[in-house]
């Protein structure tokens, strides 16, 4: 449906998730989602006064069952409504994987216009649900012209955070996502939008064909871990690992052999399981130390957490599974997360 009240136009793509969240009438057990994205829209009659907005019904799912597969045609779709006239989009989606949907649109949809990815942790049916005010926000950073240009964008609780740096840091605060490593890049006050650091563009990965993306598996270091699950990633299918070692990028040292092996055969890249900070590069010489991984053909996650490399390496198979072309290109897109030449003081 397309509301018509002139000024930007932008397009609601609802997927599901606790903002569309409800109890059906006959149930007493727990919500489920079955708002549609005319639903949410008609439940915030200020968007009237933001933009003309036209809401998609695109998945009704909780946001643990989306796959690349739904992202990349979201990706299409957001595309084709650029290509139609739109200034804007909104995606309204379950909270628990946004951290890692926002990412891949970031890296799928290439265009300077506002893609806003949003959701709400208070389903509608309890007191003081915040998907209204959230999608209200996301529509007026959409529609914003300061909001261009900044890639793939999560507003939540009336912030502004870059889909590279945003993680889901909470089961239930309404505040939950954060960016730790950054900081957000602006907020909302009253009807304005408030954009107060700006992050380059990314590089561009390549056109992703629509189908099964390959698999890459996510491995957390832990106490005391042996390499007995990298033992079995090539056996399982999968096309690459990524490791989530522990601080700046250490591993156990009786896992290097098995991560040598892995690496000379499928892309083995290392993250940090703290969640925040840059990956070191040259401190420490021990075994299974930063140095010691990266010498042995492991490729660093920069300053990308584990989910984030995971999609960024996935994408990147899906385009080119030789192992030289897609380290090259997930280093090349991983460096593009910041800028490079510095300011210019003149
Ligand atoms: N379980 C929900 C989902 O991700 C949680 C939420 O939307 O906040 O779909």
């Amino acid at each position: 449906m397309t509301d018509r009240t002139g000024g930007p136009r932008i397009t609601v793509f609802s997927l599901g998730g606790t903002i569309a969240s409800t109890k059906s009438s006959d149930s007493s057990s727990g919500v489920t989602p079955q708002l549609k994205a005319l639903d949410l829209v008609a439940a915030v009659p200020q968007l009237r006064d933001v933009a003309e907005v036209t809401a998609v019904n695109f998945r009704q799912i909780p946001s643990c069952d989306l796959t690349f597969t739904d992202i990349v045609a979201l990706a299409r779709a957001i595309e084709q409504s650029f290509e139609t006239g739109a200034d804007g989009a909104v995606v309204t989606q379950g909270t628990d994987t946004l951290e890692e949907t926002s990412f891949a649109l970031d890296l799928l949809v290439r265009d300077s216009r506002p893609v806003v990815v949003t959701g709400a942790m208070r389903n509608p049916t309890v007191a003081g649900p915040d998907g209204p005010a959230n999608l209200l926000g996301s529509v007026r950073v959409a529609a914003s012209r300061d909001a261009r240009g900044l890639g793939t964008l999560v507003v939540f609780s009336d912030e502004i955070h870059a889909a590279r740096f945003v993680r889901k840091t909470h089961t239930t605060n309404l505040a939950t996502f954060r960016s730790p490593s950054s900081g957000r890049l602006g907020w909302l006050i009253e009807d304005r939008v408030r954009v107060v650091f700006r992050v380059p563009p990314l590089a561009a990965i390549g056109r992703v064909p629509e189908g099964e993306v390959p698999a890459v598996a996510l491995i957390k270091c832990s106490l005391g871990d042996d390499a007995r699950a990298l033992d079995h990633i090539a056996s399982l299918g999968y096309a690459g690992v990524v490791v989530e070692g522990f601080g700046g990028g250490h591993v156990p040292s009786r896992l290097v052999p098995a991560l040598e092996i892995l690496a000379a055969r499928m892309p083995v890249v290392l993250a940090s399981r703290t969640g925040s900070g840059e990956l070191l590069q040259g401190t420490y010489g021990y075994p299974g130390s930063e140095l010691d991984a990266l010498s042995r053909g492991v490729i660093s996650a920069g300053v990308l957490d584990g989910l984030k490399a995971r999609v960024l390496l996935s994408l990147v198979l899906s385009i080119n599974d030789e192992l030289t072309r897609a380290r090259a290109l997930f280093e090349e897109v991983a460096a593009s997360m910041s800028f490079h030449d510095g300011p210019s003081l003149v």
